[in-house]
């Protein structure tokens, strides 16, 4: 009966022994393998048993009776460089996130450093790692120029990278369709992460194309991980062109290819058939060089101008959309009623015009009164299927912390992902287990990324954990209404406290700085 452990206490009873301890569970330990029923305790952040365990030996206790207990997810792509300002991170906590790598798509940092160790004085409720990012490093060192360094300009960059792995970032990003990182030819990325790869890291790459060019991006990816002799990540795997939409077969396949031949090459995605980021990336990326001033200036001139809009037109016919109306805006600051409608009603209300050069000349004023966040639904639903499927995905959001107040309208990503892998495809369309959806969240990013004792249920490892319940776990934000967390997620602890209890934010920042394996030292004899 229920009471008879209140009643009776054992003897040997020691509340001291551990500080929390979790009951009833059904663990999905992170590895795969299918549930087990057992407890967890935890002492001094970390996990010291697993197995039957007495109810009257911790400080505290939580029944997690009918629900499943596993590790906190790692989620190895986001843009969290603004995270002090919002420690709690709750966007991510609410979806049961509990690590965080930053640094991504070219854009970090160049003080590491300083970076991971504001946690000290700033402590968050997660944890934090980051990359050192490729674009970073060239406008230190370069600025916005559209050329190859010099020599003495390789160098320096190689210093900065060098000294990111010192301080602990986990490997170097490229975002090789921004400004200026897309201004670098193979080579300078080769030279700048074999520097990376020597410290043990990680090269992640927002790929050079992932429209019409895919193919040749993947292959460039492969090829930089194989002369630098660096485990390669492909960021938010996706196409983007409709023309090339049910090739993810052949696309997954260079990665398998790579991956017989001996090389670590692993992907990661969101799960929606949408991306999002700059409207600044519609346009060619020769109108940009030297920064948004030279480029207000080359759209000036008339006949500048002109080759851009034609460009413009040449992108938008190869990716296989009629006009922009895929093309929705997020945040734009001068006129917030923008934010929710696409290019092609926002051109229709403006200039009662539905043509494209009409909606090219919307996207070129919008440009240069400071540019806009956007969503792109430029995906389809059975290549994001297939790519989850694969073994060497992870699931990661490439988000941001959130404001849940914002009157953006920003993808919903940052408030769903993770619960919308569980809900939708594992919960409702089947397409891959339970216990494989954990993995991709938690020991697959664990074991990419070097985080040697986070992303299992394991004796030993660190407390990041969560629960949550499978039958009702659910993604609620949408495209039209973002700003929503899921449901289905009670608890979640990280480094063994309680971040968030009973669906409510405590005030607890447990979060540590997660650093690479350069930190300590360089991997010897490379
Ligand atoms: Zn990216």
């Amino acid at each position: 009966m229920l009471f008879c452990a209140f009643l009776w206490p054992s003897v040997e009873a020691n509340t001291d022994a551990y500080d929390l301890l979790i009951t009833n569970a059904r663990i999905v330990d992170g590895s795969g393998n299918p549930w087990f029923r057992a407890d967890v305790a935890i002492k001094d952040g970390r996990i010291v048993r697993i197995g039957r365990i007495a109810s009257n030996t911790a400080a505290k206790t939580v029944d997690a009776k009918g629900q499943i207990l596993a590790p906190g997810f790692i989620d190895v792509h986001t843009h969290v460089e603004s995270v002090y300002s919002l420690p709690a991170a709750e966007n991510f906590v609410r979806m049961g996130v509990t690590s965080l790598v930053t640094g991504n798509c070219g854009s970090s940092t160049t003080d590491v450093g300083q970076f991971l160790g504001r946690i000290n004085e700033k402590p968050l409720a997660v944890n934090l790692a980051t990359l050192v990012g490729h674009g970073s490093v060239r406008n230190k060192v370069m600025g916005l120029v559209d050329r190859a360094p010099t020599p003495e300009e390789l160098k320096q960059m190689e210093g900065v990278v060098e000294q990111g792995m010192k301080d602990g970032a986990v490997g170097i990003s490229t975002g090789l369709i921004y400004v200026p990182g897309t201004y670098a030819k193979t080579d300078e990325v080769v030279a700048l992460a074999r520097v990376a790869g020597r410290f043990g890291g990680i090269y992640a790459t927002h790929m050079r194309n992932e429209g019409d060019k895919v193919a040749d991006a993947i292959r460039e990816s492969i090829q930089i991980g194989e002369q630098a002799g660096i485990p390669v990540e492909i960021s938010h795997f996706k196409i983007s062109n409709k023309r090339l939409w049910g090739q993810t077969p052949m696309t997954l396949g260079l990665v398998r290819e790579a991956r017989a031949r001996g090389l670590t090459v692993t992907v990661d995605q969101y799960a929606y058939t949408a991306s999002s980021t700059s409207l600044a990336s519609r346009m060619p990326s020769w109108v940009h060089a030297g920064g948004f001033e030279e480029a207000k200036k080359r759209l000036a001139d008339k006949a500048t101008r002109e080759r851009a809009i034609n460009d413009m037109k040449d992108a938008l016919k190869r990716s296989g959309f009629k006009d922009y109306s895929f093309a929705v805006v997020a945040s734009y600051g001068p006129d917030k009623s923008f934010n929710g409608k696409s290019i092609a009603e926002i051109t229709k209300q403006v200039r009662n015009k539905s043509d494209v050069a009409s909606q090219i000349e919307q996207i070129l004023e919008m440009y240069e009164a400071g540019g806009a966040g956007m969503i792109y639904h430029g995906m389809s639903e059975d290549d994001v299927k297939r790519i989850m499927q694969e073994p060497f995905t992870m699931i990661a959001s490439d988000s941001g912390v959130r404001r849940a107040d914002d009157d953006s309208v920003p993808h919903p990503r940052g408030y769903g992902n993770n619960a919308r892998v569980l809900g939708r495809y594992v919960r409702e369309l089947k397409l891959i287990s339970l216990e494989d959806a954990v993995r991709k969240m938690t020991s697959l990013p664990a074991q990419t990324f070097g985080f040697r004792d986070r992303g299992l249920i394991r004796e030993g490892f660190a407390a990041d954990i969560i629960i949550f319940d499978e039958n009702t776990i659910a993604d609620q934000a949408t495209f039209d209404k973002p700003h929503q967390y899921p449901l289905g997620i009670s608890y979640v602890l990280v480094n063994g406290t309680v971040v968030l209890a009973n669906n409510q934010m405590t005030d607890a920042r447990p979060g540590a700085a997660l650093r690479g394996a350069g930190y300590a030292s360089p991997v010897a004899g490379k």
